[in-house]
C-alpha cells in the first residue's frame, strides 16, 4: 500500500484509543493490529523523524493530528487508572518523560470487558457515519449510558474494540434493568462514578500523599483505624467496613470483590491502607471508595484532593539531589555520626531535605531514637549478628513495628526498581489481588434503593 493513500478517520469525541485503532485499521482495509502499527509508523516518518520505540499511542495521536497529551487526555482510560500515584506524579498525563508509561500502560484497559450503549451505536451511525467505543463507558463500576439512562451491553472478546460495537450487537449481552436501578437509586454509587469522570479529566495524577493526608481528617474525626498492624483483624472501626456497608455489595463486588465479602473487623490493607501508606499499594478505585464514604459529595472529594495536590507541590523544597562526591561525603558523615540524620546534617551544612532525601535514596535510614532506645543496636543485632526480629528489636529496646519500619526503608532502592516494574509488568500490585466479578456474572436483585447509606451520610 503507498503510505499517500494512508487514510486518517476523525477520533469522534471520547473515543477509546483502541476505538480508534480499530477504525484506523478497518479504514485502510487492514486485518491485524501489527500491520495497522507498522503503517502508521511508515506514515509518520515520511512527515517526521520519527523513533524506533515509538509507543502505539504516539501514533495513533499522530494520526488523530492531535499532541499525544491531548490524545492521552481525551481518549484513554490513563488520566482514571494513574490518577492517583506516587509513582512519578508529577507528570503531566502524556508526558513523553517516560516513554515507558505511553509504551506499556497508556492504552490498558481500566476494568474487564467491553462495553457498549445501544442507543449510541444508532446515534452515532446517524450523526458521525460509524459507531464507536466510548470511553465513559469503560470505567469501573459503569453500567448504564447517563445519556440514554439504560443498562449497557457487554462484550467479552479480546479484540471486541478493534471492530464497531454495531458489528457487536448481534451477540453483546445486556445488562438488565438491576444495575440501571443500582446506578440511579443508589447515591453513593453515582458519587463514585462522578469522582471517576474526575478523575479522567485530569492533565496530571494526583499525589497519593496529598490524597492521604486529606483523607485522613475526616477518617480521624470517625474514629476509623489509622494505621497499619501486624493483625489481620481489629476492633476498632475499619474504612473496608465502611465501604462494604454503603454500598450495594452485587456492584462492590465487581470493583472490590475482596471487600464485599469480608467479615467485619477484617483488615484489607489495599482498601484501609489507604488512610496510611504514602505509596500507591492501591488501585484508584480504593482511593475513589474511600473517598465516596468520606466526604459528603463528588465536587468536595475532587477539589479537596486537586487543592492538596496544589498545596503539596507549591511547598518549597529545597534542591534535592547531590552529586555523587557529595554523597559520598554524606554518607561518611552518616558513618560518623552513628546513622543520627541530624549529625549528618550539622556536620554536611545542608538542608535538612537533601540530607533525608539523599542518604533515604540510597537505603541509609536514620538510626536516631529518643528515650534510651537504640535503633543502632537493634539493626546490629538483626543485619550483622543474624539474631531474629524479635530478639534484634529486644536487643535495641525498640517495637518489631518499628524495627519493620526501618527495613522498609532501608529498602529504598528496592521499593524504587519495584515501582518501575509495576509500570514495565501491568501494575501487579495496584490492581486487586482476586479478580472482581463480571456483572454478567453477579446475582443482582433490584434492591438499590432500600439500602442504608454511608454511616458519614446519614451520621
Ligand atoms: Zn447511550
Amino acid at each position: 500500500m503507498i503510505e499517500a493513500d494512508f487514510v486518517r478517520p476523525e477520533a469522534l469525541p471520547d473515543e477509546l484509543d483502541s476505538s480508534y485503532l480499530g477504525a484506523v485499521m478497518r479504514c485502510n482495509g487492514f486485518r491485524k493490529t501489527s500491520e495497522t502499527v507498522q503503517a502508521m509508523a511508515r506514515w509518520a516518518r515520511q512527515l517526521e523523524t520519527v523513533d524506533e520505540d515509538v509507543a502505539c499511542v504516539e501514533l495513533l495521536s499522530r494520526v488523530a493530528g492531535m499532541s499525544v497529551i491531548v490524545f492521552v487526555r481525551q481518549h484513554t482510560t490513563l488520566p482514571y487508572r494513574r490518577g492517583i500515584t506516587s509513582y512519578q506524579h508529577t507528570l503531566e498525563h502524556g508526558s513523553k518523560a517516560n516513554r515507558q508509561i505511553l509504551r506499556l500502560s497508556a492504552m490498558r484497559t481500566a476494568r474487564q470487558g467491553a462495553y457498549l450503549c445501544e442507543d449510541c451505536v444508532k446515534s452515532d451511525q446517524a450523526t458521525f457515519g460509524r459507531s464507536y467505543w466510548r470511553r465513559a463507558h469503560q470505567l469501573p463500576g459503569i453500567y448504564w449510558c447517563a445519556k440514554h439512562r439504560m443498562a449497557l451491553h457487554l462484550v467479552e472478546s479480546e479484540d471486541a474494540y478493534l471492530k464497531a460495537p454495531s458489528a457487536w450487537l448481534a451477540q453483546a449481552q445486556e445488562l438488565g434493568q438491576a444495575w440501571v436501578c443500582i446506578a440511579t437509586q443508589h447515591p453513593m454509587v453515582d458519587r463514585f462514578t462522578r469522582i471517576c469522570l474526575g478523575l479522567l479529566d485530569t492533565r496530571k495524577p494526583i499525589a497519593v500523599r496529598a490524597v492521604r493526608d486529606v483523607l485522613r481528617v475526616p477518617a480521624r474525626n470517625a474514629g476509623l483505624r489509622m494505621h497499619a498492624s501486624g493483625k489481620k483483624t481489629c476492633n476498632e472501626p475499619l474504612l473496608s467496613d465502611w465501604i462494604a456497608s454503603a454500598f450495594p455489595s452485587e456492584w462492590l463486588a465487581t470493583i472490590l470483590p475482596g471487600i464485599a465479602s469480608k467479615p467485619t473487623g477484617t483488615i484489607v490493607s489495599q482498601v484501609d491502607g489507604v488512610l496510611w501508606m504514602s505509596n500507591s499499594a492501591s488501585s484508584s478505585d480504593a482511593y475513589v471508595l474511600a473517598a465516596c464514604v468520606l466526604f459528603e459529595s463528588a465536587d468536595e472529594a475532587l477539589h479537596k484532593f486537586m487543592e492538596a495536590d496544589r498545596t503539596q507541590a507549591a511547598t518549597p523544597k529545597e534542591e534535592a539531589v547531590l552529586t555523587p562526591p557529595d554523597l559520598n561525603a554524606l554518607r561518611a558523615l552518616y558513618i560518623k555520626g552513628r546513622g543520627s540524620y541530624g549529625r549528618a546534617n550539622r556536620a554536611a551544612g545542608s538542608g535538612q531535605y537533601q540530607v533525608r532525601k539523599s542518604l533515604g535514596g540510597i537505603g541509609l535510614p536514620t538510626l536516631a531514637m529518643k528515650g534510651g532506645r537504640s535503633m543502632l543496636e537493634a539493626a546490629r543485632a538483626l543485619l550483622l549478628e543474624e539474631l531474629d526480629i524479635e530478639e534484634s528489636a529486644a536487643q535495641g529496646g525498640v517495637t518489631v513495628g518499628e524495627l519493620l519500619d526501618l527495613i522498609r526503608r532501608m529498602a529504598a532502592p528496592l521499593i524504587a526498581a519495584l515501582r518501575e516494574m509495576d509500570v514495565a509488568n501491568e501494575d501487579p500490585a495496584r490492581v486487586p489481588r482476586s479478580r472482581p466479578s463480571m456483572p454478567n456474572r453477579v446475582q443482582c436483585a433490584s434492591k438499590a434503593a432500600g439500602r442504608p447509606q454511608s454511616r458519614v451520610a446519614t451520621a
